[in-house]
């Protein structure tokens, strides 16, 4: 008999867990013989993709018998001029996941070490595991804020890369400009990875995106995706701007054709949806307070977010009322994952959206009411 289990994987395949996706809308569907299923779980925009997004594909399509622009130039481009930096500054990316294996392929050797706050993104440890390198998370302090003095204690001398994520996913907090100065001041030749897959939708008077570090020279690199905001996860599209020495040495790694046309054309339409972005921003800062508000009269304990979800404390029986839940046709992201077992993480919807979750959330804690 033939067979390929003595086909020997690299040892470090051991420790990678799958990534868990927020389940998709047919799937629940399916399962549970649901007609109405709404989608709260993976902090995609509720009020659909930018409209100039969709009209500039719909405009592409008879292109497709053409490879890519392997250099992304017009997007590039867009890019460096909505941000204020050179397009040699620039890279884009198959979503902001293809980034964080780019920037792990390109910095981390076996036996190195990153810093990572935790709970946050899982694809950080997933880069840094797909190279055999060392992840050392370090507690977020009460209330998940960030203690910059407890990532600089964990850093020796293997460690290559500190990961910043700002608005954090999962808990929405984020760091303030004073702290990430700090902690610039005193790590020494590592990189910074500032996530900012949520920074369009913060606007707290002391929050920085990251750039303005770029560009003081500071080895940071900002990651950012069109994912959120703009609408567009669907068609995979993300970047990161740092300085060009950064930037060549992630095109080493990367494939020539990893950004494909739809997508190049698509976010280059929808940087320019200055509407749809600020409509999005304007649903997202009144439905987090009806969330905020119809929390308050749960008796809910919730993490101020500065990002479009929110990280809701429900109880000992988190798992049950996250299946429960579902049950109704409403996904959100049980807190396992991220050792909150008393949690689940809520994106924030459409306004018909917030009403059915909280509706189905207060039978759930309130059957008698
Ligand atoms: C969603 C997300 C991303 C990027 O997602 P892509 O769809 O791959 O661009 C990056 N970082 C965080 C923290 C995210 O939540």
């Amino acid at each position: 008999m033939p067979n390929t289990s003595n086909i020997k994987t690299r040892k470090t395949l051991d420790i990678i867990q799958p990534y868990s996706p927020g389940k998709p809308i047919w799937e629940v569907q399916k399962e549970l013989g649901l007609d109405r299923v709404i989608k709260m779980a993976s902090n995609e925009n509720p009020l659909g993709p930018s409209p100039k997004a969709v009209r500039a594909i719909q405009e592409s399509l008879a292109d497709l018998n053409r490879y890519p622009d392997a250099d992304a130039s017009v997007l590039r481009q867009a890019i460096a001029e909505q941000y204020k930096v050179e397009k040699q500054q620039v890279i884009t990316t198959n979503g902001a996941d293809e980034l964080i294996t780019l920037i792990s392929e390109a910095f981390l050797e076996q036996g190195d070490e990153i810093i990572v706050p935790s709970p946050s993104f899982s694809e950080y440890d997933f880069g840094a595991h797909i190279m055999g390198a060392v992840v050392k998370p370090v507690p977020f302090d009460e209330g998940f804020q960030y203690n910059i003095d407890k990532l600089i204690q964990a850093v020796t001398d293997k460690t290559k890369i500190v990961y910043i994520c700002s608005p954090n996913n999962p808990t929405g907090t984020y760091i303030s400009k004073g702290q990430m100065e700090n902690l610039l001041a005193k790590l020494k030749d590592v990189l910074v990875v500032f996530d900012g897959a949520y920074s369009q939708f913060a606007d707290e008077e002391d929050y920085t995106d990251g750039l303005e570090f770029v560009n003081a020279g500071h080895p940071v690199i900002v990651l950012q995706t069109f994912s959120k905001i703009y609408g567009i996860a669907g068609v995979r599209i993300g970047f990161g701007i740092a300085s060009e020495e950064i930037i060549k040495s992630i095109l080493k790694v990367k494939e020539p054709f990893n950004v494909n046309t739809l997508a190049q054309i698509a976010a280059a339409a929808a940087i320019t949806d200055t509407e749809h972005v600020e409509a999005s921003f304007n649903a997202n800062i009144k439905g987090r307070d009806f969330l905020y508000n119809s929390f308050d009269k749960l008796g809910l304990t919730y993490t101020e977010t500065t990002a479009n979800f929110i990280l809701v404390q429900v109880g000992s029986n988190g798992e049950d009322i996250y299946r429960q839940l579902m049950a109704q046709g409403i996904i959100v992201r049980y807190g396992k994952t991220w050792g909150l077992p008393e949690y689940i993480r809520v994106t924030i919807g459409t306004e018909e959206e917030n009403d059915l979750f909280v509706t189905a959330l207060t039978e759930i804690l309130t059957p008698l009411a």
